[in-house]
């Protein structure tokens, strides 16, 4: 399905936030703090029991943290996107559904906006 194809991802640190533009052209904005309040890894679920639950756009309201980083963005084979943050946690793998899915721009959560440069393309 076109929706869950990503076709191009930018990091744009100074705005702290990741971009994904999809194969039917919808632009997710996915600021650093709710990405990473939506970390689906077993620490951040809180155990194996609680995994699986879709992601939560109400979270990209919450501030992101001055000093979060992501200091690497690798797609993991052609199912996820693998984060890595800059205080070394470094589990979390994201879903393309999971990202789509919890799209905070299609959620109506945060409005789309065009960033004002582009810096640190990661294709
Ligand atoms: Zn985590």
């Amino acid at each position: 399905m076109q929706r869950y194809i990503p076709h191009d991802i930018t990091v744009f640190a100074s705005l702290q936030e990741l971009r994904i533009k999809w194969a039917d052209n919808h632009i997710s904005i996915y600021k650093y703090g709710g990405l990473r309040n939506n970390c689906p890894c077993v620490f951040c679920q809180g155990g194996h029991g609680a995994m699986g639950k879709p992601m939560d756009p109400i979270k990209y309201l919450a501030d992101t943290p001055d000093r979060l980083k992501l200091n690497k963005v690798k797609p993991s084979g052609n199912y996820a996107l693998h984060l890595f943050w800059s205080d070394g946690h470094s589990t979390g793998i994201y879903r393309w559904e999971y990202l789509r899915d919890g799209c905070p721009v299609e959620a109506g959560i945060i409005p789309f906006y065009e960033p004002e440069d582009k810096e640190n393309h990661t294709g």
